[in-house]
């Protein structure tokens, strides 16, 4: 097979993890010369990056292989992969499910992908590429060599001034120890370990050097980073300090945090050091003891209300942005309620709120019941998600007539959606913007909309030219919806 002539569609599902996994097999792909399609139709490969934590997201993969049935009745020689976390859950049973399928890959096996695929188009049989071998009992600091080298390997993002990558992430650790009852990730991204630090900053400094203005440091538990250096432990305080003194480097994020592992010189590197920014993503999962305790989170409602509590002392208008399960296995309106309250007393910046879904393999899968109706689920989403529009909306106005600072990203989708309409050239399409609608209030030129984030992580929309993406600008705050601030440019 002439891997010159090669094309592929790779779609992704899931978090930033899975986002900079693709990257990276990109990178590695196209090194390898194979050129990327927008569509099935046109892919010789044709893969999913998948995700494992929720059922919703395996079914939707399962319905796009369905889909491809035909595909390879039609064009046999297609090669179909699976990559990611629903390969490394499911192993042979997907391939006992889509018996089209060619190819699983774990998420710790994808350095090996070009190798795997060739490997599929010369002998026409399946392969699978999964990572059971890693353990856990070597101690957490000395596990940073199990880490694979798929960063190390693929280099292209970061020397290819071309790609001019305005925000990356950053994978300082891999895989997750701490066995939360209802999370498949310790099973599909195996044990933590910790990139080492000069291969992290080393990294961090090429993307930077290729025009990259902000890094996201990511780690399941990005926190709990620890790695021996000459004979001591650098831990992620220490970690932050010296990629923020990266040259060039405009803004610094992590996620996600775990609030059991918190270190309080985190904070104190958050407030000294003027590139990392004032946003904190720290799940809580549940507003009620009773059920952390059934999840295993370790840590109790008192003592991530104390860890928010110096959040501010340190940083007073830090944004925080929380996750919560509803529904978990015997979740009570009662518990459901000391959510709520929770919600309200922490006054978070945004939430991202999940419906219970029983994974396989998982100690609440084994031993709890998914008692909770789905109606109640969906309803007790939709309340938490009220209380959180209410909160979000009411921060947003108090910046009202503020300036704000915007990392300016590009056309925001009205105005993608109003220059390809009109094959890129400029139209005074006039739509009224959110917070306007049914009033006869400003109404903006779309095709000039830009969208860009504070370093509080809020989205700001305003006018403006080409010139100013990439840029950092000055926007004076004129209205606000509990999603978006919109303004002016002010400088
Ligand atoms: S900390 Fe808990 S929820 Fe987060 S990845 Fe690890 S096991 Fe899953």
């Amino acid at each position: 097979m002439d891997r010159q002539a090669l094309t592929y569609f790779l779609e992704t599902f899931g978090c930033q993890m899975n986002v900079l996994d693709s990257q990276l097999v990109e990178g590695q792909l196209q090194a390898h010369g194979l050129r990327r399609v927008s569509s099935t139709r046109d892919a010789d490969l044709i893969m999913f990056n998948t995700c494992s934590v929720r059922q919703h997201a395996e079914d939707k993969v399962l319905s796009r292989l369905g889909e491809l049935k035909r595909v390879k009745l039609h064009r046999p020689d297609t090669i179909i992969g699976v990559l990611g976390c629903m390969a490394e859950r499911m192993k042979n049973e997907l391939f006992e499910q889509a018996p089209h399928l060619d190819l699983i890959c774990g998420p710790g096996e994808l350095f090996r992908l070009p190798e795997l695929l060739a490997d599929v188009a010369e002998s026409r049989t399946p392969v699978a590429a999964l990572t059971d071998s890693l353990s856990r009992r070597t101690s957490k600091v000395n596990r940073g060599h199990e880490v694979d080298p798929l960063e190390v390997l693929d280099q292209s993002r970061t020397t290819d001034v071309s790609a001019n990558v305005l925000q990356a992430y950053v994978r300082v650790q891999r895989g997750c120890d701490k066995f939360c009852t209802y999370c498949v990730v310790p099973f599909t991204r195996g044990p933590e370990r910790s990139r080492p630090p000069a291969q992290i900053v080393d990294e961090a400094r090429r993307l930077v050097d290729a025009g990259c203005r902000e890094i996201t440091l990511l780690g399941q538990t990005v926190n709990s980073y620890v790695h021996p250096e000459d004979g001591r432990a650098v831990r992620f305080a220490e970690l932050l300090e010296r990629v923020n003194d990266i040259d060039g480097l405009d803004r610094l994020r992590f996620v996600t945090s775990f609030p059991a592992d918190w270190d309080e010189d985190i904070f104190r590197v958050m407030r000294d050091y003027p590139r990392v920014c004032p946003y904190l993503h720290i799940p809580a999962q549940s507003g009620s003891d009773r059920i952390l305790k059934a999840m295993k989170r370790t840590y109790t409602v008192a003592e991530y209300l104390r860890l928010m509590d110096t959040a501010r002392e340190y940083v007073p208008d830090i944004a925080l942005a929380g996750d919560f399960i509803v529904g978990f296995s015997g979740e009570t309106a009662d518990n459901f309620q000391s959510t709520v309250d929770l919600v309200r007393r922490v006054e978070y910046k945004s939430l991202f709120v999940f419906k219970y879904s029983v994974r396989p393999g998982t100690a609440a899968d084994r031993s709890q019941l998914d008692d909770v109706p789905a109606e109640i689920k969906a309803q007790r989403n939709n309340e938490l998600l009220a209380v959180q529009s209410e909160i979000s909306l009411r921060q947003k106005q108090a910046l009202v007539g503020q300036t704000v600072e915007v990392l300016v990203e590009g056309y925001s989708k009205a105005a993608r959606k109003a220059r390809s309409a009109n094959n890129g050239e400029l139209v005074q399409l006039t739509v009224q913007s959110e917070q306007d609608r049914g009033s006869e209030a400003t109404r903006e030129p779309l095709s000039n909309q830009l969208v860009g984030r504070t370093p509080h992580d809020l989205i700001t929309v305003f006018n403006g030219t080409a010139d100013h993406i990439g840029r950092l600008v000055h926007v004076r705050v004129d209205s606000a919806s509990p999603l978006t601030l919109f303004g002016q440019i002010a400088d």
